[in-house]
Protein backbone atom coordinates (compact mmCIF):
# COMPACT_ATOMS: atom_id res chain seq x y z
CA UNK A 1 0.00 0.00 0.00
CA UNK A 2 1.41 3.50 -0.50
CA UNK A 3 0.02 6.50 1.41
CA UNK A 4 0.87 9.99 0.56
CA UNK A 5 0.73 12.08 3.73
CA UNK A 6 -0.02 15.89 3.43
CA UNK A 7 1.84 18.11 6.21
CA UNK A 8 2.57 21.84 6.67
CA UNK A 9 4.74 23.77 8.54
CA UNK A 10 3.04 25.60 10.63
CA UNK A 11 4.36 28.68 13.39
CA UNK A 12 4.06 27.47 16.89
CA UNK A 13 0.38 27.60 17.87
CA UNK A 14 1.55 29.97 20.92
CA UNK A 15 3.33 32.30 18.51
CA UNK A 16 0.20 32.78 15.46
CA UNK A 17 0.50 37.34 15.50
CA UNK A 18 -1.72 38.62 12.65
CA UNK A 19 0.46 42.03 11.46
CA UNK A 20 -2.00 45.31 12.39
CA UNK A 21 -1.42 46.87 8.86
CA UNK A 22 -1.40 44.46 6.78
CA UNK A 23 -3.41 41.86 8.00
CA UNK A 24 -1.59 39.06 7.26
CA UNK A 25 -0.07 36.42 9.73
CA UNK A 26 3.49 37.24 10.72
CA UNK A 27 5.33 33.95 10.06
CA UNK A 28 8.95 35.60 10.25
CA UNK A 29 10.74 34.77 12.69
CA UNK A 30 8.47 32.92 14.44
CA UNK A 31 8.94 29.55 15.52
CA UNK A 32 7.36 26.75 13.32
CA UNK A 33 6.93 23.15 13.27
CA UNK A 34 4.93 20.32 11.60
CA UNK A 35 0.94 21.78 11.63
CA UNK A 36 -0.50 19.39 14.60
CA UNK A 37 -2.75 17.63 12.81
CA UNK A 38 -0.71 16.35 10.35
CA UNK A 39 1.36 14.85 13.07
CA UNK A 40 -1.91 12.39 13.92
CA UNK A 41 -2.45 11.98 9.78
CA UNK A 42 1.33 11.07 9.44
CA UNK A 43 1.02 8.70 12.33
CA UNK A 44 -2.08 6.70 11.08
CA UNK A 45 -0.20 6.30 7.74
CA UNK A 46 2.74 5.12 9.65
CA UNK A 47 0.75 2.62 11.85
CA UNK A 48 -0.95 1.34 8.46
CA UNK A 49 2.26 0.68 6.98
CA UNK A 50 3.09 -1.08 9.63
CA UNK A 51 0.08 -3.39 9.41
CA UNK A 52 -0.49 -4.02 5.59
CA UNK A 53 3.06 -3.47 4.49
CA UNK A 54 4.09 -0.50 2.14
CA UNK A 55 5.70 2.82 1.58
CA UNK A 56 4.42 6.28 3.32
CA UNK A 57 5.24 9.47 1.38
CA UNK A 58 5.08 12.94 2.81
CA UNK A 59 4.29 15.87 0.63
CA UNK A 60 4.48 19.51 1.26
CA UNK A 61 4.05 22.61 -0.58
CA UNK A 62 6.25 25.62 1.35
CA UNK A 63 9.38 27.06 1.11
CA UNK A 64 12.84 26.44 1.57
CA UNK A 65 12.72 26.01 5.09
CA UNK A 66 9.49 23.73 4.83
CA UNK A 67 12.04 21.27 4.61
CA UNK A 68 12.35 20.57 8.38
CA UNK A 69 8.64 18.88 8.26
CA UNK A 70 9.71 16.61 5.60
CA UNK A 71 12.66 15.78 7.29
CA UNK A 72 10.35 15.31 10.93
CA UNK A 73 8.09 13.26 8.80
CA UNK A 74 11.20 10.83 8.32
CA UNK A 75 11.83 10.68 11.96
CA UNK A 76 8.22 10.14 12.46
CA UNK A 77 8.08 6.95 9.82
CA UNK A 78 8.05 8.22 6.68
CA UNK A 79 10.14 6.43 4.22
CA UNK A 80 10.05 9.20 1.00
CA UNK A 81 9.60 12.92 1.34
CA UNK A 82 8.51 15.83 -2.02
CA UNK A 83 8.58 19.45 -1.57
CA UNK A 84 6.89 21.33 -4.04
CA UNK A 85 8.45 24.93 -3.73
CA UNK A 86 8.01 27.35 -6.31
CA UNK A 87 7.71 31.56 -6.51
CA UNK A 88 4.28 30.77 -9.04
CA UNK A 89 3.28 29.28 -5.73
CA UNK A 90 3.45 32.38 -3.44
CA UNK A 91 0.43 33.51 -2.04
CA UNK A 92 -1.99 30.74 -3.37
CA UNK A 93 -5.30 30.61 -1.56
CA UNK A 94 -6.67 27.19 -0.38
CA UNK A 95 -8.02 26.69 -4.64
CA UNK A 96 -4.68 27.13 -5.71
CA UNK A 97 -2.98 25.44 -2.73
CA UNK A 98 -5.06 22.27 -3.28
CA UNK A 99 -4.27 22.12 -7.24
CA UNK A 100 -0.81 22.03 -6.76
CA UNK A 101 -0.88 19.60 -4.09
CA UNK A 102 -3.41 17.29 -6.38
CA UNK A 103 -0.73 17.86 -9.37
CA UNK A 104 2.02 16.94 -6.89
CA UNK A 105 0.20 13.62 -6.16
CA UNK A 106 -0.57 12.84 -9.71
CA UNK A 107 3.27 13.14 -10.11
CA UNK A 108 3.84 10.48 -7.12
CA UNK A 109 1.51 8.70 -8.46
CA UNK A 110 2.86 8.30 -11.61
CA UNK A 111 6.37 6.74 -9.53
CA UNK A 112 4.30 4.44 -7.50
CA UNK A 113 0.48 4.07 -7.44
CA UNK A 114 -0.82 5.74 -4.55
CA UNK A 115 -3.66 4.28 -2.65
CA UNK A 116 -4.90 6.82 0.32
CA UNK A 117 -3.63 10.09 0.89
CA UNK A 118 -4.31 11.44 4.31
CA UNK A 119 -4.66 15.29 5.27
CA UNK A 120 -4.73 16.87 8.80
CA UNK A 121 -8.45 17.56 9.07
CA UNK A 122 -7.12 21.52 9.72
CA UNK A 123 -4.01 23.96 9.95
CA UNK A 124 -3.37 26.17 12.82
CA UNK A 125 -2.99 28.79 10.98
CA UNK A 126 -4.87 29.49 7.99
CA UNK A 127 -7.14 26.86 9.85
CA UNK A 128 -9.94 26.67 6.53
CA UNK A 129 -10.28 22.36 6.59
CA UNK A 130 -10.44 23.06 2.79
CA UNK A 131 -7.27 21.13 1.54
CA UNK A 132 -7.99 17.53 1.97
CA UNK A 133 -11.58 17.97 0.18
CA UNK A 134 -10.15 20.09 -2.06
CA UNK A 135 -7.76 17.49 -3.10
CA UNK A 136 -10.21 14.96 -3.70
CA UNK A 137 -11.96 17.09 -5.84
CA UNK A 138 -9.19 17.63 -8.14
CA UNK A 139 -8.25 14.27 -8.01
CA UNK A 140 -11.91 13.15 -8.69
CA UNK A 141 -11.12 10.45 -5.54
CA UNK A 142 -13.50 9.82 -2.95
CA UNK A 143 -13.47 11.27 0.31
CA UNK A 144 -13.97 11.35 3.71
CA UNK A 145 -13.59 14.22 6.35
CA UNK A 146 -13.38 14.29 9.83
CA UNK A 147 -12.10 10.55 9.58
CA UNK A 148 -11.66 9.33 13.68
CA UNK A 149 -10.68 5.78 12.87
CA UNK A 150 -9.45 2.72 10.04
CA UNK A 151 -11.69 0.10 10.79
CA UNK A 152 -10.36 -2.64 8.00
CA UNK A 153 -8.51 -1.72 4.67
CA UNK A 154 -8.52 -5.02 1.93
CA UNK A 155 -6.72 -4.74 -1.66
CA UNK A 156 -9.22 -2.72 -2.91
CA UNK A 157 -10.79 -0.47 -0.56
CA UNK A 158 -10.30 0.75 2.86
CA UNK A 159 -13.48 1.45 5.71
CA UNK A 160 -13.51 4.11 8.18
CA UNK A 161 -15.27 6.09 10.70
CA UNK A 162 -15.98 9.28 10.45
CA UNK A 163 -17.28 11.89 13.18
CA UNK A 164 -20.49 13.50 12.13
CA UNK A 165 -22.45 16.31 13.86
CA UNK A 166 -24.25 13.77 16.53
CA UNK A 167 -22.51 10.77 15.84
CA UNK A 168 -20.44 9.00 13.62
CA UNK A 169 -20.70 6.98 10.34
CA UNK A 170 -18.84 4.27 8.66
CA UNK A 171 -17.83 4.55 5.24
CA UNK A 172 -16.29 2.26 2.62
CA UNK A 173 -14.06 4.08 -0.03
CA UNK A 174 -12.66 2.04 -2.95
CA UNK A 175 -8.50 2.96 -3.65
CA UNK A 176 -7.63 5.71 -4.58
CA UNK A 177 -8.96 7.95 -1.50
CA UNK A 178 -8.50 11.22 0.29
CA UNK A 179 -8.96 10.85 4.45
CA UNK A 180 -8.87 14.34 6.52
CA UNK A 181 -8.69 13.21 10.09
CA UNK A 182 -9.09 14.03 13.66
CA UNK A 183 -6.93 13.33 16.96
CA UNK A 184 -8.71 10.50 17.51
CA UNK A 185 -7.36 8.58 14.79
CA UNK A 186 -3.65 8.16 16.09
CA UNK A 187 -1.18 8.42 18.83
CA UNK A 188 1.70 10.10 17.60
CA UNK A 189 4.98 8.38 18.70
CA UNK A 190 8.10 9.55 20.08
CA UNK A 191 10.60 9.98 17.23
CA UNK A 192 13.28 7.37 17.44
CA UNK A 193 16.86 8.12 17.44
CA UNK A 194 17.24 5.58 14.35
CA UNK A 195 14.71 8.22 12.54
CA UNK A 196 16.29 11.03 13.59
CA UNK A 197 19.52 9.94 11.71
CA UNK A 198 17.71 8.98 8.62
CA UNK A 199 16.00 12.19 8.88
CA UNK A 200 19.10 14.06 8.36
CA UNK A 201 20.68 11.93 5.51
CA UNK A 202 17.13 11.76 3.91
CA UNK A 203 16.92 13.24 0.29
CA UNK A 204 13.98 15.38 -0.70
CA UNK A 205 12.61 15.03 -4.13
CA UNK A 206 11.98 18.84 -4.79
CA UNK A 207 9.51 20.05 -7.67
CA UNK A 208 8.89 23.38 -9.32
CA UNK A 209 5.44 24.10 -10.60
CA UNK A 210 6.42 23.35 -14.33
CA UNK A 211 8.23 19.90 -13.03
CA UNK A 212 4.65 18.61 -12.11
CA UNK A 213 2.68 20.04 -15.13
CA UNK A 214 0.77 22.58 -13.38
CA UNK A 215 -1.28 25.11 -15.16
CA UNK A 216 0.45 28.42 -14.41
CA UNK A 217 -2.91 30.12 -14.85
CA UNK A 218 -3.79 28.40 -11.72
CA UNK A 219 -1.12 29.16 -9.04
CA UNK A 220 0.10 32.02 -6.78
CA UNK A 221 -1.81 34.74 -5.40
CA UNK A 222 -2.68 36.43 -8.87
CA UNK A 223 -4.85 33.88 -9.71
CA UNK A 224 -6.92 32.76 -6.86
CA UNK A 225 -10.49 33.76 -6.76
CA UNK A 226 -9.65 34.54 -3.27
CA UNK A 227 -9.16 37.76 -2.29
CA UNK A 228 -8.66 38.22 1.96
CA UNK A 229 -10.15 42.00 2.18
CA UNK A 230 -9.69 42.26 5.99
CA UNK A 231 -8.23 39.96 9.00
CA UNK A 232 -7.55 41.46 12.58
CA UNK A 233 -7.27 39.93 16.09
CA UNK A 234 -10.42 41.22 17.92
CA UNK A 235 -9.79 43.51 20.86
CA UNK A 236 -10.80 42.61 24.08
CA UNK A 237 -12.61 45.13 25.86
CA UNK A 238 -13.86 44.91 29.70
CA UNK A 239 -17.29 46.21 30.02
CA UNK A 240 -17.71 44.61 32.96
CA UNK A 241 -20.56 46.55 35.65
CA UNK A 242 -19.81 45.98 39.40
CA UNK A 243 -23.18 46.41 40.84
CA UNK A 244 -22.93 48.14 44.10
CA UNK A 245 -25.18 47.95 47.49
CA UNK A 246 -24.19 47.43 51.19
CA UNK A 247 -24.99 43.70 51.56
CA UNK A 248 -25.80 41.12 49.49
CA UNK A 249 -29.59 41.76 49.24
CA UNK A 250 -29.15 45.25 48.27
CA UNK A 251 -27.02 43.89 45.98
CA UNK A 252 -29.14 41.34 44.54
CA UNK A 253 -32.25 44.34 44.45
CA UNK A 254 -29.78 46.71 42.60
CA UNK A 255 -28.40 43.20 39.60
CA UNK A 256 -32.43 43.11 39.38
CA UNK A 257 -33.62 46.98 38.70
CA UNK A 258 -30.05 46.64 36.28
CA UNK A 259 -31.23 43.92 34.48
CA UNK A 260 -35.00 45.59 34.02
CA UNK A 261 -33.77 48.84 33.15
CA UNK A 262 -32.14 47.18 30.23
CA UNK A 263 -34.73 45.09 29.09
CA UNK A 264 -32.90 41.82 30.15
CA UNK A 265 -35.58 40.27 32.05
C1 LIG B 1 -5.78 35.22 -0.86
C2 LIG B 1 -4.91 34.35 -0.01
C3 LIG B 1 -3.55 34.59 0.00
C4 LIG B 1 -2.72 33.80 0.78
N1 LIG B 1 -1.40 34.06 0.78
C5 LIG B 1 -0.56 33.30 1.49
C6 LIG B 1 0.84 33.55 1.50
O1 LIG B 1 1.32 34.48 0.86
N2 LIG B 1 1.64 32.72 2.21
C7 LIG B 1 1.11 31.68 2.91
O2 LIG B 1 1.88 30.94 3.55
N3 LIG B 1 -0.21 31.43 2.95
C8 LIG B 1 -1.05 32.21 2.25
N4 LIG B 1 -2.40 31.96 2.30
C9 LIG B 1 -2.86 30.83 3.08
C10 LIG B 1 -2.85 29.57 2.24
O3 LIG B 1 -3.79 29.66 1.22
C11 LIG B 1 -3.16 28.38 3.11
O4 LIG B 1 -2.15 28.32 4.07
C12 LIG B 1 -3.20 27.09 2.32
O5 LIG B 1 -4.08 27.16 1.27
C13 LIG B 1 -3.60 25.94 3.19
O6 LIG B 1 -4.86 26.20 3.78
P1 LIG B 1 -5.09 25.87 5.30
O7 LIG B 1 -3.86 26.25 6.05
O8 LIG B 1 -6.38 26.49 5.69
O9 LIG B 1 -5.18 24.30 5.30
P2 LIG B 1 -6.36 23.31 5.85
O10 LIG B 1 -7.33 23.07 4.77
O11 LIG B 1 -6.90 23.79 7.17
O12 LIG B 1 -5.43 22.06 6.07
C14 LIG B 1 -5.93 20.72 6.06
C15 LIG B 1 -4.79 19.79 5.78
O13 LIG B 1 -4.31 19.97 4.43
C16 LIG B 1 -2.91 19.71 4.37
N5 LIG B 1 -2.20 20.93 3.95
C17 LIG B 1 -2.61 22.21 4.03
N6 LIG B 1 -1.68 23.04 3.51
C18 LIG B 1 -0.66 22.25 3.07
C19 LIG B 1 0.59 22.50 2.45
N7 LIG B 1 1.01 23.74 2.15
N8 LIG B 1 1.39 21.45 2.16
C20 LIG B 1 0.99 20.19 2.46
N9 LIG B 1 -0.17 19.89 3.06
C21 LIG B 1 -1.00 20.90 3.36
C22 LIG B 1 -2.50 19.27 5.78
O14 LIG B 1 -2.62 17.86 5.86
C23 LIG B 1 -3.56 19.94 6.66
O15 LIG B 1 -3.73 19.31 7.90
C24 LIG B 1 -3.25 32.74 1.56
C25 LIG B 1 -4.62 32.54 1.56
C26 LIG B 1 -5.44 33.33 0.81
C27 LIG B 1 -6.91 33.09 0.87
Amino acid sequence: MHIVTCVKQTPKSENIKIDPVTGCLIRAGADSAMNPFDEYALEAAVTLKEQVGGTVSALTMGPPQAETVLRDSIARGADRIYQLGDRALAGSDTWSTSYALSKGIEKINALQKVDVVICGKQTNDSDTGHIGPQISAWLQWPNAAFVKKIVRVNQKSIVVERLTEDGSEILELPFPCVLSVVKEISNPRVRSVKGRIAAKRAIITAWTADDIGADKEKLGIAHCPTRVVKSFTPTRENTAQIVDGTNGREKGKNLVSLLKENHLI
